[in-house]
């Protein structure tokens, strides 16, 4: 500091802040020099003990990450417990009805139990997103391969429910940089959140249009950098003004309790700030709301997209049909799940082996003609990825499914296996799901 402020043209006073080490550490300073008098070699050097001030800041710091923590913890636990009370309620309720050999009531406490999964398997998508291990590698890449994919997996429920949905991809690649498959989350996000406004929008007023408008352009950040721009426009309730300063506050909403965890938002917030983006919220002069997000554009070209597709969802009404008899080697190390399964499978009219490990698995193959494998990823005995990777190699006739918790962050991995998965569920898997796909392998 001295050095620079004694040469000729240098400013009067330079300050700067310093962690003071000797043996032990001796805490933090704030330095403060400048010259006297003009142009002179004299100089104050003021010297103030900040250790104090910075630690107090560090454990506020440390604090409001626990408070959030605390909060978070404190919200998941409602939500993962509301859930669980009401399967919980349904199971036991179910197994009375059982007595009175009534099997509408039994039908409906099943179904609730089903529903009430896929409202856990939601919460743990949420804190997946949330979890960078879910993320894979930042890298540049095509923001509508990713804004598509999200597309695409909304499509089937946006039909079932009769909202059109449209996306036209823009001619030129608008590569970004980040991570493609939380840009994917993050329309998702905003999709359901559209699809919730129309469909409470409908109820009140039954006759407007029902659509969700998803663009992609490039654009102009507002520093005048170029940018991607992803709108997704909706025909929805639209969001009430004083909603708007709170959107994106983790815990924020406004839907019914069980129908939203008020995480959507705070985490997309989080996720598109981590790629250096936008993402606002305003309401439409025609009713319904648009989301707009802004990422600035990569100087480097887009990598290649090496994207498993999962299977696509079946339609709510897809139970016609059955897969014709195969032989099917269900790997999983829990029992109760392989159990369920082996027994949906068998009244289907398959034959199916079960196998708890990795070992065992190749024992069977070895042992059995198996047409397909539906398997886990974590074994006991090791790795999934190797029995996979394994199977495609040595029986490329067998169909691999694989049976996933976390589908978003292992689809990369799976990529990575030559001649492919054919399908990707993830858990709490849906039998229904687990038949169709079958079907599609057929
Ligand atoms: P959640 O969907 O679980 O409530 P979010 O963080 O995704 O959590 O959304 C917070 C709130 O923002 C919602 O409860 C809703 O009130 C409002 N909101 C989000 N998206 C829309 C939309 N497209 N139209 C109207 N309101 C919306």
């Amino acid at each position: 500091m001295m050095d620079s402020l004694a040469r000729a043209g240098a400013p009067a006073s330079a300050s700067g802040e310093s962690r003071l080490r000797r043996a032990a550490d001796l805490g933090f300073a704030r330095l403060v020099l400048s010259r006297m008098g003009d142009g002179g070699d004299a100089f104050l050097l003021v010297v103030e003990d900040i250790t104090e001030a910075r630690q107090l800041e560090e454990t506020l710091r440390h604090t409001a990450k626990l408070a959030l923590l605390g909060e978070m913890s404190a919200s998941l636990a409602h939500e993962i417990s509301q859930p669980l009370n009401v399967i919980r309620l349904a199971a036991e309720s179910a197994l009375l009805s059982l007595d009175d050999g009534d099997a509408a009531a039994i039908r409906a406490k099943f179904e609730t139990i089903g529903g009430q999964s896929d409202r856990l398997r939601e919460t743990i998508d949420y804190m997946q997103a949330f979890s960078r291990r879910d993320a894979g590698e930042r890298r540049s890449f095509d923001t509508a391969a990713a804004v598509g994919s999200a597309v695409a997996l909304m499509a089937p429920q946006c039909a079932g429910l009769d909202i059109a949905l449209a996306f036209a991809p823009p001619a030129a690649t608008l590569a970004v940089n980040g991570y493609p498959r939380q840009l994917e989350q993050v329309l998702i996000n905003l999709l359901r959140n559209a699809v919730d406004a129309i469909v409470e929008r409908r109820a009140a007023h039954p006759n407007g249009s029902d659509r969700i408008d998803v663009t992609l352009a490039a654009d102009r950040a507002r520093d005048g950098r170029p940018c991607a721009l992803i709108d997704v426009a909706d025909t929805g309730t639209g969001i009430r003004p004083e909603d708007m300063p709170h959107l994106f506050e983790p815990f924020f909403t406004r839907k019914t309790e069980g129908q939203g965890t008020g995480l959507g938002l705070s985490i997309s917030l989080g996720l598109i700030t981590g790629m250096s983006g936008r993402i606002e919220a305003e309401n439409r002069d025609a009713g319904g709301c648009r989301f707009r997000v802004t990422l600035p554009l990569s100087d480097l070209p887009a990598e290649p997209d090496a994207i498993v597709v999962p299977a696509p969802a079946p339609a709510p009404d897809a139970r016609s049909g059955e897969a014709p008899p195969m032989t099917i080697l269900v790997a999983d190390d829990e029992p109760l799940a392989t159990q369920e399964i082996k027994a949906f499978l068998e009244r289907g009219g398959h034959r199916v082996i079960t196998a708890a490990s990795g070992r065992s698995a190749r024992a069977a193959l070895e042992a059995a003609h198996v047409d397909v494998l539906v398997t886990d990823l974590s074994m006991p005995d090791g790795d999934g990825f190797q029995l996979i990777a394994e199977t495609a190699a040595e029986y490329p006739h067998v169909a691999i499914v694989v049976v996933t918790g976390q589908p978003l962050r292992d689809r990369e991995a799976l990529a990575e296996i030559e001649s492919g998965v054919d399908a990707v569920l993830r858990k709490p898997v849906s039998l229904r799901e687990l038949s169709a796909t079958l079907r599609g392998l057929a």
